[in-house]
């Protein structure tokens, strides 16, 4: 059966910066947007620009005063406010830009917009790939996210739904939603992410699991570099299904951060488009209304791929892999101009034209040496662990097809 899918685009969204050396690159927005369109995805649904939210409706999640910083602070007048950074947790990572408020105006309103809807029964599925900033805390920013954008549109599904169920895909830890809804059985959180004790936020352990009336309904799944597209799906699909014979929500919220992908910028997970895909087909299987919102993302072409192939889901629409020649950004998807790029591995592969044939050697006598010896090497290239500061690692240059920029 298809479903009543309405998406939600505010046309400003996509021309913020938050610096040059920023990994959050707005940008991805109007590029996904882009996409989404050249493929006539929005022929079959119903788009919609929303409105910014109100400083009033920032307020139902956020701190008085937090809100007004946010609304006054510049960079011209950066310095007079600089006494608050601290406590605002203002910083390299969630810097002050041009036009900061309006930025979370907009995605915010419509994360907003979009629970609304689904709640006046306006469609069966909402999408705004602008929301999903999971890292924001009631008095702070914090993981480039300002304004809690999740956690405002749950408290409005929650005057009309008895049971909000929130899942959160992103590489990173949900812990602003987790944290706003920590004792309370009216929502349940279910977090999939990077946990090694020290990766950002540093949170989601598997011990975490709510308090007082909340006991039981957060639930964290820890998980290692490197996970790929069969272990992640299982295990997914293994838990979310035992989630919802439990929980029986009555709404679902889907963050689908686009940073658990391979070859992502901050994440190290090497999970394919398609599988990430299937997390999302898979809720949807279910018939329950749904919100569906983006997070981090960091690889920008993959981060548009993923966001556009997922609207395509919600859609029961089939997506040639061969992307459209008329998107706007047709460049940033080379070399090879595929919904579904290659992951590391296979591409490597490629480079294998058969299996060589060579002349057998006899082998050196001490053959351990050796080994140490590469291990020597890795340890200098430098497979280190990753620090909880979420940029200015992983900055390198892609090579050619870095068009990631703007
Ligand atoms: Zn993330």
């Amino acid at each position: 059966m298809s479903f009543r899918v309405s998406y939600f685009h505010h046309k400003d969204v996509g021309n913020f910066h938050f610096g040059l050396q920023h990994p959050m690159k707005p940008h991805r927005l109007a590029l996904t947007n882009n996409l989404v369109l050249s493929y006539g995805l929005h022929k079959k649904m119903t788009v919609y620009c929303p409105p910014k939210a109100t400083d009033d409706e920032l307020m139902e999640f956020h701190e008085v005063d937090y809100i007004k910083f946010l609304k006054k602070v510049t960079p011209e007048n950066s310095e007079e406010f600089a006494i608050d950074f601290p406590r605002f947790n203002i910083n390299a990572d969630c810097p002050i830009f041009e036009g900061l408020y309006d930025f979370c105006q907009i995605y915010a309103g419509a994360s907003i917009a979009a629970a609304h809807h689904l709640a006046s029964d306006g469609a069966d599925i909402c999408i705004n790939w602008s929301g999903g900033l999971h890292h924001a805390k009631r008095y702070e920013a914090s993981g480039f996210c300002f304004v809690n954008d999740i956690v405002l549109a749950i408290q409005h599904l929650l005057r009309f739904y008895p049971r909000v169920l929130y899942i959160d895909i992103d590489i990173h830890h949900g812990d602003g939603v987790q944290e706003a809804f920590f004792a309370t059985d009216r929502v349940m959180t279910v977090s999939f992410h990077k946990y090694d004790g020290s990766f950002f936020p540093g949170t989601g352990n598997t011990s975490e699991i709510g308090c007082g009336l909340g006991k039981f309904f957060s639930l964290n799944v820890p998980l290692k570099d490197g996970i790929d597209d069969n272990s992640y799906v299982t295990l997914f699909k293994d838990v979310m299904l035992d989630v919802r014979d439990h929980y029986q929500p009555s709404v679902v919220v889907l963050q689908c951060g686009a940073d658990s992908l391979g070859k992502d910028r901050l994440g190290g997970f090497n999970i394919s488009i398609k599988a990430h895909g299937e997390c999302v087909r898979f809720i949807k299987s279910w018939q329950v209304p749904l919100l569906v919102l983006g997070g981090g993302g960091y690889r920008i072409p993959n981060v548009a791929r993923c966001w556009t192939y997922e609207t395509g889901i919600l859609l029961d629409t089939e997506l040639q892999s061969e992307l459209p020649q008329k998107t706007h950004y047709y460049n940033f998807f080379g070399p090879d101009f595929s919904l579904h790029p290659p992951l590391e591995v296979h591409e490597l592969l490629r480079f294998l034209d058969g299996a060589p044939s060579v002349q057998m050697q006899e082998l050196p006598g001490n053959l351990q040496s050796i080994f140490n010896g590469i291990d020597e090497e890795f340890r200098d290239v430098g497979f280190r662990g990753r620090k909880p500061l979420m940029w200015n690692e992983n900055e390198y240059f892609d090579g050619d097809s870095d068009n990631d920029k703007w």
